[in-house]
C-alpha cells in the first residue's frame, strides 16, 4: 500500500462521506480510525469486519485505545516497532498476537498508516487488520510436521491411549454432571456425578438423544440453537441457565456449559456438556440480596428521623453555645456520611432487582462535571483536581446519576493516591460519543484485580485494611454507564496510577458549541 494514501475530509461528526463508510463496511478486513489529537489516541471509527474479527461491540470499541486487543500480552517486540513507526509518522505492517473478546488468540496482520494535515502534523491513524491465524497455524504446523513426522507416528498410538484414559479419568473425577454427545446430540457417555445429580441410570441415558432425556427438560429452542452452533463455529455455550421441574429431583436451577472436544484421530466433533446444580447457591445469593434490600430500607427509616431531629435541634440550640453548635455540626456530618453509605447499599439492591430508575433529561454535560469537581474539591483540599478539555454537549441522560459516577471516580482517585496530589480530568467528544477520563498517580491496580474491581463487593486485598470502603462504588458506576448505553474501563499499572474512563453516546439533543 502506498504511504499516506488516505485522504480524510474533516467535517464535524463524520470524517468521510457515507459512500466511503459503506465501502469500508463492505471490506472483509477490519478497519479502524483513531484520533491522535484526543487524549490516549482513541478509536473514533471502526467498520463491521472489525467487530466480526474481534468479537467486541461498538460500545466496547469506540473511545478505547487499541491496546485492549493485546490484552495482557504486552511484551511483544512488534509493539515497539509500532511505537517507533508512529513516532516517526511512518506506515508499517506487522504480524502481532491479538485477542478476541472471548480471550481467543488470533494473529493480526496489521497495517497502520498515519494521516497528516497540511502542516505535517499526524491527526489520525488508520489501522487495517486481517486475521491470519489460519495461515500462521498452517505455517507452524507444516514446520512442526516436517521435523517431527516420524517421531509422531511412533508416539501416536501410545498418546491416543493415554489421552483417552486421561479424558475418562477427568470426566469421572469432576463433581459437575458431564455428558459427551455425538454431532447428532446422541449421549455417548455420562459421568457418575451426572447419574447422581439426576438420580438416573446409564440405561436411561446412554444412546438416547439429549433432547429426549427425562421429561424433555433440555428440549429448549434457544439451547438447541446454541448447541447446533458449537461444531461448525467452535463457539462454546457459556453459563446457560435452565430452571425446570425435573423428574425424580423436582424444581432445580442448572447451569450449562458446553464445548467442542477433539482427541486426535479418535474423538472428532464431540460435544462435552457440563451441568452444575446451582439451586442452593442461587437461593443463598437471593437471601443475601433480600437481606441487603431489607437492611438498607430498615436503616434508612430511623436515620431519616434522626436527620429531622438534628435539624430541629439546630433551631433550638443557644447561638452563644459554640461547643454545642460544633457537636451538632459534627453529628450532622456523620449522619450525612451514613446516609450516603445507606443510599449506595440501596442502589445496589435496586440494581439487583432491576429497579434503579434512570431518568433522561437534557443537561449541560461540562457544567455537570465542573460542579461535581467543585463539590468534591471542597471536602478534599489536599488534592488538586485539574480539568482539561470540554465536550460542548447538551447530553440526554440522568444528570444526578452521571454526577454520582464522576464523584465516585474522583473520590476513589483521591482515596487511592494518598501522597500524590494531582488528579486530572479529561473531557472529549468524538462523533456521537463523549468521553471522561479520571487520572490519578496513586497505587495503581494489577492485571488480575483490574478484571474484578467492577464486581459487586470486590476490593483489592492489600488495600482493604488501609482504606475504608464497601467495594460497591465501581459496580454502581458501571451499571449507571451501561444503562446509558456506554462503557467504563480502567487502564492501570501497579504502582503507576490509574486512569478510569467512560464513554456514553450523546443520543438526541446535540452540540452546544463547536471546538
Ligand atoms: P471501594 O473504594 O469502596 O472499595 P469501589 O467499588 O469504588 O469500592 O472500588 C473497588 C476497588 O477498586 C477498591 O477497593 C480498590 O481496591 C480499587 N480501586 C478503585 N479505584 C481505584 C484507584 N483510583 N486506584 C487504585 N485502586 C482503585
Amino acid at each position: 500500500m502506498p504511504k499516506q494514501s488516505n485522504k480524510i475530509e474533516h467535517t464535524e461528526d463524520r470524517l468521510l462521506s457515507p459512500l466511503i463508510y459503506q465501502a469500508l463496511d463492505s471490506s472483509a478486513s477490519g478497519i479502524i480510525i483513531t484520533d491522535n489529537r484526543l487524549p490516549d489516541n482513541p478509536i473514533i471509527y471502526h467498520n463491521a469486519a472489525f467487530e466480526k474479527i474481534t468479537g467486541y461491540t461498538k460500545q466496547e470499541i469506540i473511545g478505547h485505545n487499541c491496546r485492549f486487543l493485546q490484552a495482557d500480552d504486552r511484551q511483544q517486540a512488534e509493539r515497539q516497532k509500532i511505537k517507533e513507526a508512529i513516532q516517526a509518522g511512518e506506515h508499517i505492517t506487522v504480524e502481532i498476537r491479538n485477542y478476541k473478546k472471548n480471550g481467543d488468540l488470533f494473529w493480526n496482520e496489521l497495517y497502520i498508516s498515519p494521516v497528516v494535515d497540511e502542516k505535517g502534523a499526524v491527526t489520525h491513524f488508520i489501522g487495517v487488520q486481517n486475521d491470519v491465524s489460519r495461515r500462521k497455524q498452517v505455517e507452524e504446523k507444516l514446520a512442526m510436521e516436517k521435523d517431527f513426522v516420524e517421531k509422531k507416528v511412533e508416539e501416536r498410538t501410545e498418546s491416543l491411549r493415554n489421552s483417552q484414559e486421561y479424558l475418562n479419568s477427568i470426566i469421572e473425577t469432576i463433581r459437575e454432571g458431564l455428558v459427551v454427545l455425538d454431532p447428532n446430540f446422541k449421549v455417548l457417555k455420562v459421568n457418575k456425578a451426572f447419574l447422581k445429580i439426576f438420580k438416573v441410570s446409564e440405561a436411561e441415558t446412554i444412546d438416547k438423544l439429549l433432547f429426549d432425556l427425562g421429561n424433555r427438560q433440555w428440549d429448549i429452542q434457544t439451547l438447541r440453537e446454541l448447541l447446533l452452533d458449537i461444531l461448525p463455529t467452535n463457539n462454546p455455550v457459556l453459563d446457560y441457565v435452565v430452571e425446570h421441574d425435573f423428574p425424580y429431583i423436582g424444581p432445580k436451577t442448572m447451569l450449562l456449559n458446553a464445548h467442542r472436544i477433539e482427541l486426535e484421530g479418535s474423538y472428532k466433533d464431540r460435544i462435552l456438556l457440563a451441568i452444575e446444580d446451582v439451586t442452593e447457591r442461587r437461593e443463598i445469593e437471593k437471601r443475601k440480596d433480600d437481606f441487603l434490600s431489607i437492611a438498607s430500607h430498615e436503616l434508612k427509616t430511623p436515620l431519616t428521623a434522626i436527620r429531622g431531629y438534628i435539624q430541629l435541634l439546630k433551631r433550638f440550640i443557644d447561638a452563644e453555645n459554640a461547643k454545642a453548635i460544633d457537636i451538632v455540626e459534627k453529628s450532622d456530618n456523620q449522619i450525612e456520611r451514613l446516609n450516603s453509605l445507606i443510599a449506595e447499599l440501596l442502589d445496589v439492591s435496586k440494581i439487583k432487582s432491576g429497579k434503579l430508575d434512570i431518568h433522561h433529561n437534557d443537561f449541560d454535560f461540562d457544567k455537570m462535571v465542573k460542579d461535581t469537581i467543585e463539590s468534591v474539591q471542597l471536602s478534599n483540599a489536599e488534592h488538586k483536581i485539574l480539568l482539561n478539555g470540554h465536550t460542548g454537549v447538551i447530553c440526554s441522560g440522568d444528570e444526578t446519576h452521571l454526577s454520582q459516577v464522576v464523584a465516585n471516580l474522583l473520590s476513589n482517585a483521591i482515596k487511592y493516591s494518598p501522597d500524590k496530589e494531582a488528579i486530572e480530568v479529561d473531557l472529549a467528544r468524538f462523533g456521537d460519543h463523549i468521553k471522561v477520563m479520571v487520572k490519578d498517580h496513586g497505587l495503581g491496580i494489577n492485571d488480575s484485580d483490574k478484571r474484578k474491581i467492577f464486581e459487586r463487593f470486590y476490593r483489592v486485598k492489600n488495600v482493604q485494611k488501609k482504606f475504608s470502603g464497601m467495594g460497591i462504588g465501581l459496580y454502581i458506576c458501571q451499571q449507571i454507564i451501561l444503562q446509558h448505553g456506554g462503557s467504563i474501563w480502567v487502564d492501570s499499572e501497579l504502582g503507576n496510577g490509574s486512569t478510569f474512563s467512560f464513554t456514553i453516546p450523546i443520543k438526541k439533543t446535540g452540540i452546544q458549541n463547536e471546538e
